[in-house]
């Protein structure tokens, strides 16, 4: 049996099961490099992520193109994206800008 968690794995989930803060989705925002909006996570579609390693891909609420994805910390092999291993689960971010409301800072 695999503990594996399924899509969907939110951003929250990952915090909570790390054993960080609490953390809502609607607290985190990010901004699309391609149409430029500050968007919430908790607004973004999510899709089942394409890399086995990832688990949840959210995508511009506009889609352009992910900017966060969740999923297995080792890699999270989406080019150029900031990293984070929370526990046993990790949260990629594509975007130069970074994540803003994260706990703890950036990821
Ligand atoms: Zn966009």
């Amino acid at each position: 049996m695999s503990a594996s968690p399924e899509h969907p794995l939110g951003i929250e989930d990952v915090v909570s099961r790390g054993g960080l803060s609490p953390a809502s989705d609607s607290l985190v925002t990010i901004r699309c490099e391609v149409c430029g909006v500050m968007q919430r996570a908790s607004k973004m579609p999510l899709e089942p992520a394409e890399d086995p390693s990832e688990i949840t891909a959210y995508r511009c609420r506009n889609g352009c193109a992910v900017l966060l994805v969740t999923g297995h910390p080792s890699p999270i092999p989406l080019p150029g994206a900031q990293r984070s291993r929370i526990g046993d689960y990790g949260i990629g971010a594509n975007t130069t800008a970074g994540i803003e409301g994260f706990p703890g800072g950036q990821p």
